[in-house]
Parts: structure tokens; sequence; C-alpha cells
């Protein structure tokens, strides 16, 4: 079970404004959630909160019923994804996956065993003594996902995971990331501007707007039923 509950959010960084002033979200356990809204309304933040990257002003981030405001992002049951895809450079294909199960000391014929199934998982077999720089943008963001998967999370969180890549290897990626979502009936948390990424990977979409819900729901019930012109505008239904 790995269902996220945000109970009275509020973010403010120094000198700054409310980025996000009290936001109320529960995600559903195995259900697969994309956030959209324009930049700077604070998708990054609201990933990181409940990543434990960044610490709420007020409220509380509870996964699987558990309140996790005080943990450290490695006792939380979630592992992010970056568009920077964030590999080490030096490092081969299979360290990269390796790297946070070393850290954590997993024994190493149980880290092989993980990096093997991960790398079968995301076609990456022929590439693991490869180094990042000689992947194409999708190969690496495909590590970048090895290394979430090995953690066994019971939430991923995406931030713009496919932004990086052309248009048709964003096609590929997408259907993988379905195909993915089936398989391991994770949580997912999903960032993106894409509206196609948006209406075909949700089961429920959040739209935001300055640090607030302007609406949440399945994609067909906002593009039937968009309660404003702005979430109209970003789902792109005729209004
Ligand atoms: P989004 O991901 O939706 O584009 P972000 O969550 O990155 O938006 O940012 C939301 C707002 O918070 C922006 O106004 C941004 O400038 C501000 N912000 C983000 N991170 C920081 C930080 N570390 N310090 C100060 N302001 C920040
Ligand atoms: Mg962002």
């Amino acid at each position: 079970m790995a269902d996220v509950t945000l109970t009275g959010i509020r973010k403010r960084f120094k000198g700054g404004a409310d980025v996000i002033p009290d936001m109320h979200l529960a995600i559903d356990d195995g259900s697969f959630t994309v956030l959209v809204g324009p930049s700077g309304c604070g998708k990054s933040t609201l990933l990181r909160i409940i990543a434990g990257l960044e610490t709420a002003s007020e409220g509380s981030v509870s996964i699987d019923g558990r309140d996790v405001t005080q943990e450290e992002p490695a006792e939380r049951n979630v592992a992010m994804v970056f568009q920077s895809y964030a590999l080490y450079p030096h490092m081969s294909v299979a360290r990269n996956i390796d790297f946070g199960m070393r850290l954590a000391k997993v024994p190493a014929d149980e880290r092989k065993a993980k990096v093997d199934e991960a790398a079968r998982l995301l076609n990456l077999e022929e590439y693991l003594d490869r180094k990042p720089a000689a992947l194409s943008g999708g190969q690496r963001q495909r590590v970048a996902i090895g290394r979430a998967i090995v953690r066994n999370p019971g939430v991923f969180l995406f931030d713009e995971p496919l932004s990086n890549l052309d248009a048709s290897l964003r096609n590929r990626m997408r259907v993988e990331l379905a195909e993915l979502h089936q398989r391991l009936g994770a949580t997912m948390v999903y960032v993106t501007h894409d509206q196609v990424e948006a209406m075909t990977l949700a089961d429920r979409i959040v739209v935001m707007n300055g640090g607030c819900i302007e609406q949440a729901g399945t994609p067909m019930e906002l593009y039937t039923r968009p309660a404003t012109r702005f979430v109209a505008g970003f789902i792109g239904s005729p209004r």
C-alpha cells in the first residue's frame, strides 16, 4: 500500500511569498496522477516535498498512512526521477543503477539480481558497461528510471522526465511508462507540460495554478467538464 496524503501543506521560501498556500491532496494507492500547470506554479516544489527533498513550512505528508513529514528522503517509500537524469558520468550504467543499493549496503548478489531485472525491464541489457555519455537521451532516462526501480518504492515521483527527448522518443517512452505502471502497480505522481502525456497516462489529472489546485479529475472529466477557462486551456478542451 502506498497512498500519499498531503494535509494543509504550505511552502514559503526564505524571504518570498507563499509558493504553496494550503494544499490538500489525496493520491490513491496504485494510481497514476499527473500534475499539470504553468511554469512556476509549484509542481516541482510539491514533488520535492513528497520526496522529502524540501521541507514544508506547515502541514503534513503521509505515505502508506504513516506520517513521514519529519523523515529523510531515504526513509520514505519513494523514488524520484528528474528531467535532467542526474546520472554519474564517470560510472557505468550498471554502477549508476547499483549506486543507491551500495550505499544502503544491500548484499552484492541481491544488487546484481536487481540491476539485471531493471535492465531487462528497461531494455538496457546491452548497455550495462557503457558510460552515460555513450547513451542516447532515451537510454539515459531509462537508466534514471532503473535507479528508481531497484529501490522498490511504493511511490514514483517523475518531474518532466521526457521533456528533454525528441517527439518520437517521447512517444515510445510514454508507452513504456504506461507498461511499467501496469507491471509494477506502484503509485506514480508525474509532472508534465505535455497534454498528450497527461491525457494518456493519467488516471487522474491535477491542474495547478499559483500553488493551488484549480481542478482535479479524470482526463475525461476535465476534458468534458472543465471548471474554468484556465483548465480548459490547459487540457485543450473546446470551451
Ligand atoms: P514548477 O515546477 O511548477 O515550474 P517550482 O515548484 O519549480 O514550479 O517553483 C515554484 C515557485 O517557487 C517559483 O516561483 C520558483 O521561483 C520558486 N522556488 C522554487 N525553488 C525555490 C528555492 N529553492 N528558493 C526560492 N524560490 C524557489
Ligand atoms: Mg518544475
